[in-house]
């Protein structure tokens, strides 16, 4: 289970399939990064039970352009 609240920056993931751990935690912290929208065909679809990490242009420079307002890693 993963949760995300964007506003303050929070994600928390606990329990879960362990073969999907890492994508939830991926999933959640997309949400801080991109925010609460879902898409599809995804790493940030809505339904996370079969292991997809695809991640398009677009969410990759959302992700990036985040990660450098917030000063880069
Ligand atoms: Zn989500």
């Amino acid at each position: 289970m993963g949760l995300a609240w964007t506003g303050n920056g929070i994600a928390a993931v606990a329990g879960g399939q362990a073969d999907l751990l890492n994508e939830i935690m991926d999933h959640e912290l997309g949400h801080l990064m991109i925010g609460p929208q879902h898409e599809n065909g995804t790493f940030m679809r809505d339904t996370l039970q079969v292991i997809n990490r695809r991640v398009t242009p677009v969410q990759r420079s959302i992700m990036l352009r985040n990660a450098e307002r917030l000063g880069s890693f």
